[in-house]
């Protein structure tokens, strides 16, 4: 039931009276307290509910102007939505941030207290979660009718805390004081199948029909959350469902007498929305994700289908009303369960559903890393879903066909693109089936996309050249510039104005004040009460003290070989060993900064985090080092550490081995924060340092196709160690037992990676590496020119919002005005 109403009236206002008598009521009404006995987070909760009722109000009118103007709409599937906190952004894109700041102060409430209590949305494990986020945010900035979906995880992303050193894992219960962001739809929910057995038939005209029988079913409710862009006009949806049990299960399982046992197995059917998989990369095999997978993507289907069915009959307009986008291969199956749906449910012809099919979805590859391509074995896929593995089939066999044809006697080649992987035991390429299955496959940055052409989907792009394209990363400048770096934002508004927050280009008007020296001394002076702040934090939480006139050091985001964070420590022990070696030399003083969760099952990654603890303990405790250098590991690095972390950066850390960072935002959060790069050849860094100009980064080591070259030909680290005396004093360092004399032994397995094998060429980088740790250290001594350097990096960010992500891709694969 949808009527085009009367006109919204608006029930709200925003000046500071008006949200003082919200806070009052919501205390009151909403969260049953007083002023008198309400605690700092009752205030958060309050000051959400009054902020939620603001965001509401432009809610509703958004989606009933989509209805009205029958947009085309697009859907962003994602397993992941790394959101974070919403209380600020909210405020900050409603236009509030001030008045709710001056009414809660008002009434005697800490303001930043209140918002330190809100507990974070942690939906993701890192970059390719934070790029959901951003990308919802651009999209209802720019008023393109975007609608998220996921899933309500009960346990996001889990806490890290340190414990002597080692990283332990904590789950993160977000929900249990409640979410004030979110409005449980209970009438929207939708049945999910698994398992049983296909019949085949023939239906009354003689076609052969499929049925889907003796499945086992879940329900997914539907929570949503409103997304406001900046200015508030446009307020989106995201849907993240959870999983429930089916009223049938609940009556066959009650009824037959034995309660206790009921209620637990009825918790079991609903633990497909439980928790977050911690894994950076795919956790292979695991039947409860495959799960996780087909669960979201079954539910999103059926919602998509039935809002597109409220306005249309037409089937053949559902790629003009309808875009599906899918955020690398978690959400794949969406593919195989359009054509079901269409071809069986809605007894479509299989030929015309597959063009629908293929008009409708894209795929967004984020990495080529051969450990993190998903697959599943055919015999789960037969197990869970049988008419899926079915359709697959069929779709490959007919694929196959096609390149057949047009490649007779390449079976190599057949062997090659096939959905199916045959060698071992028989797997399903989730990748190969997104690819087929689209009209659209993108990297996300232009070296990235490159990479893709020339190796994973080469095949691909020959057959089908042009569909493969690049839409190059961003970040949204309202998190992560406005709301994040307060300082610098005003210190900008007030030189070139406001435009710049939802036209980052407009940063290009700062270039001529990089010249400016009282520009630069208001500059370095914003940096330098960042890094205070940040220092605050680091000696009230760690103990640890830091003095902000050093040069604030960062490397931080998931803890991977490939981002090579043990380079960064070799490097610290070889700076650590020089300065011991020769104590008086003038040294420009370091605090180096890392933070970054491991995945529980990765023990290397955890082995690593053990060092640099191990060296921080050293090195922050030896008198005849002091304050030249300093070595921090940030627990617990999220959103809100980001927030807190990026905007204090000197020299922001993008090290990984060329050819295996796909993008990488925090390269942009930083450099657009007004840190200098050092970093290599790799995602993005490449398009930044086309932006900012070589002569201010510090680029450094081999080139992706070097790597591949070396790689081919069989690298040895044993040269580079030798020919490297700070590389083979620091490596010696580590072996000996000098950071860990409690056991000798306990980095042996670091040592014999980087000795024996050294897959991601460390040691071939480290030379290079250090001499432009050098050039870092040089430039800092020379404070105007290092300012004029970082204020360039921040005039020419403009191409990093996710603005212009989000219009290339509407332009490009969305086919929606922007
Ligand atoms: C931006 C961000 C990331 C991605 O960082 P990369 O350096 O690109 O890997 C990961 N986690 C959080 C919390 C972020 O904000």
């Amino acid at each position: 039931m949808r009527r085009v109403g009367p006109p919204v009236v608006k029930l709200l206002d925003d000046d500071v009276e008006s949200i003082k008598y919200s806070l009052a009521s919501h205390l009151l009404y909403s969260v049953g307290k007083e002023p008198i006995s309400a605690t700092a987070r009752d205030w958060f909760m309050a000051a959400a509910y009054a902020v939620r009722d603001r965001v509401s109000e432009h809610w509703m009118p958004t989606l009933n102007r989509y209805y009205a103007e029958d947009r085309k709409r697009v859907y962003y599937m994602s397993m992941e939505f790394l959101i974070g906190r919403t209380l600020s952004n909210s405020m900050i894109n409603l236009g509030i941030y001030d008045t709710v700041k001056q009414a809660v102060t008002d009434m005697g409430v800490d303001f930043d207290e209140v918002l330190g209590w809100e507990v974070e949305a942690a939906l993701g494990n890192g970059g390719l979660g934070r790029l959901a986020a951003c990308l919802l945010d651009s999209m209802a900035t720019l008023g393109v009718p975007g609608f998220g979906y996921g899933i309500r995880y009960d346990y996001g992303m889990f806490t890290q805390h340190v414990e002597h050193g080692w990283q332990v894992e904590s789950p993160e219960n977000w929900l249990r004081y409640g979410n004030p962001w979110e409005f449980a739809r209970p009438g929207i929910i939708y049945p999910v199948r698994f398992g049983g057995r296909v019949v085949h038939y023939k239906d009354v005209l003689g076609h052969t029909r499929a049925q889907w029988m003796d499945t086992e079913e879940v329900m997914a409710m539907a929570y949503d959350v409103p997304i406001p862009g900046y200015g508030g006009k446009t307020v989106n949806n995201l849907r993240l469902w959870t999983a429930k049990s089916t009223r049938e299960f609940d009556l066959k399982y009650f009824n037959a007498g034995n309660y206790i046992e009921a209620v637990r197995d009825k918790a079991e059917s609903e633990t497909l929305s439980k928790v977050l998989y911690p894994s950076d990369l795919t956790d292979r095999g695991k039947e409860l994700r495959f799960k996780q997978e087909y669960f979201f993507v079954a539910a999103s289907i059926q919602d998509i289908l039935s809002r597109f069915r409220k306005a249309h009959s037409d089937w053949d307009k559902l790629p003009d009303k309808v875009a599906v986008q899918l955020n690398d291969t978690h959400p794949a199956m969406v593919v195989a369960e359009l054509m079901r749906v269409l071809v069986d449910e809605y007894q479509i012809d299989w030929h015309r559903a597959w063009a629908l099919t293929r008009a409708t979805c894209a795929y967004t590859n984020h990495t080529l890393l051969p450990e993190a391509l998903e697959t599943w074995p055919v015999d789960l896929f037969q197990r869970v879903l049988p008419r899926h593995l079915e359709i697959i089939f069929q779709l490959n066999h007919e694929f196959l066909q096609e390149v057949r044809h047009r490649h007779p006697g390449d079976n190599d080649l057949l062997r090659r693109v096939s959905v199916i992987a045959e060698e071992g035991d028989r797997r399903v390429r989730m990748g190969h089936l997104a690819v087929i299955g689209s009209h659209k496959v993108n990297g996300v940055a232009a070296i990235h996309t490159g990479l893709m052409k020339s190796t994973i989907f080469s095949d691909f792009d020959h057959l089908n050249p042009g569909k493969i394209n690049n839409k190059t990363n961003g970040v949204t400048p309202r998190r992560w510039l406005l709301l994040s770096n307060p300082g610098l934002a005003a210190l900008i508004s007030g030189k070139i104005g406001k435009d710049w927050v939802i036209h980052l280009d407009q940063l290009k008007k700062l270039e001529p004040l990089a010249a400016d020296a009282e520009f630069r001394t208001q500059f370095s002076a914003v940096k330098h009460a960042n890094k205070v702040r940040l220092a605050e934090v680091i000696s009230q939480r760690l103990g640890v003290d830091i003095n902000p006139a050093s040069l604030f050091d960062v490397q931080i985001k998931r803890i991977h070989e490939y981002k090579r964070q043990l380079l960064n420590v070799l490097h610290v022990i070889s700076r650590y060993s020089r300065i011991r070696a020769n104590p008086l030399v003038d040294v420009v003083p370091r605090v180096v900064i890392i933070g970054g969760k491991a995945a529980p099952g990765y023990l290397l990654a955890k082995l690593i985090i053990k060092l640099i603890n191990d060296v921080a303990d050293v090195v922050n405790n030896d008198p005849l080092v002091g304050d030249k250098l300093k070595v921090v590991f940030v627990p617990n690095y999220n959103v809100s550490t980001a927030e807190l972390v990026m905007p204090a950066a000197d020299l922001s850390e993008q090290i990984s081995t060329a050819g295996t960072e796909a993008s990488g935002t925090g390269n942009m959060k930083m450099s657009m924060n007004g840190a200098l790069t050092i970093g290599t050849w790799d995602g993005a860094n490449v398009e930044i340092c086309e932006e900012v100009g070589e002569e201010n980064m510090f680029l450094f080591g081999l080139t992706a196709q070097e790597v591949a070259r070396l790689r081919i030909d069989g690298y040895s680290p044993r040269a580079a160690i030798a020919a490297n005396q700070d590389l083979k004093r620091a490596i010696d360092l580590i072996a000996s037992g000098y950071f860990s004399p409690d056991e000798p032994e306990r980095f042996g397995a670091i040592v014999d990676i980087l000795t024996n094998s050294d897959h991601y060429l460390l040691t071939a980088d480290f030379a290079g590496y250090m001499t432009a740790q050098e050039r870092v250290d040089e430039l800092y001594r020379d404070q105007p020119e290092w300012n004029r350097k970082a204020i360039l990096n921040v005039a020419r960010m403009g191409k990093f919002s996710s603005d212009r992500t989000v219009s290339e891709y509407a332009r490009d694969i969305w086919g929606v005005p922007v």
